[in-house]
């Protein structure tokens, strides 16, 4: 197929992204074309403006411009509960259902041999500091139900309750070998609610 190089180039670039496939490489590209200017200006903007400015908070690992993120400062949220969940994508999932009024600590991923990642690999030094110099009650486990994510969960709460708290996992009933991310906002509503002591 003759393609103009900077088209092919584009395509090519497209088509690295998670879940674009070649067939929609080729429609977003030829689409990205046939854009006025201004349009790709502000696609090119927005995708610099985040390698840019968003960086990890440093206390909850979450996606922030500001650091801490405005999650971790906010005065109204439950400074004793905090809920763990893989990664940014899944505190967006909790947001959404409106329910969760506490704090949040990112893993940074789930424990997986097969994939050579260990407990050290993830965020949970950070955890034990900050259940160690604060004032936490609980720990919810939101972690993903499937097995790495069991097996995450298995794996903290053997850590976390001999350092005397709470510590509590979302209910299964979330349809098993998804991601937290995807699963719908009232089956976390009910999952969050129906959290039970581990
Ligand atoms: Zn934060």
């Amino acid at each position: 197929m003759h393609l103009p190089k900077p088209l092919a180039q584009l395509m090519k670039e497209l088509g690295k992204l998670p879940t674009i496939g070649p067939k929609t490489a080729q429609r977003l590209a030829f689409h990205i074309v046939s854009c006025p200017r201004e349009r790709v200006q502000d696609l090119a903007d927005a995708l610099l403006e985040v390698k840019e400015k968003i960086r990890y908070c440093s206390q909850c690992g979450n996606f922030t411009d500001e650091d801490p993120c405005s999650i971790c400062t906010d005065e109204k949220r439950d400074s004793g509960i905090i809920c763990v969940v893989h990664g940014p994508q899944d505190i967006l999932a909790m947001e959404k259902t409106r329910e969760y009024k506490g704090l949040y600590h990112v893993l940074g991923g789930a424990i997986s041999p097969m994939d050579g990642i260990g407990p050290d690999q993830l965020r949970i030094k950070e955890l034990l500091t900050r259940i160690s110099t604060s004032t936490i009650k609980e720990v919810i486990l939101a972690t993903d139900p499937n097995v790495e994510g069991e097996a995450t969960a298995l794996y903290l709460a053997r850590l976390l309750k001999p350092l005397g708290v709470h510590v509590t996992k979302i209910a299964s009933g979330m349809p098993f070998g998804g991601d937290l991310e995807y699963v719908d906002e009232v089956t976390l509503s009910k999952a969050l609610e129906g959290r039970r002591e581990v």
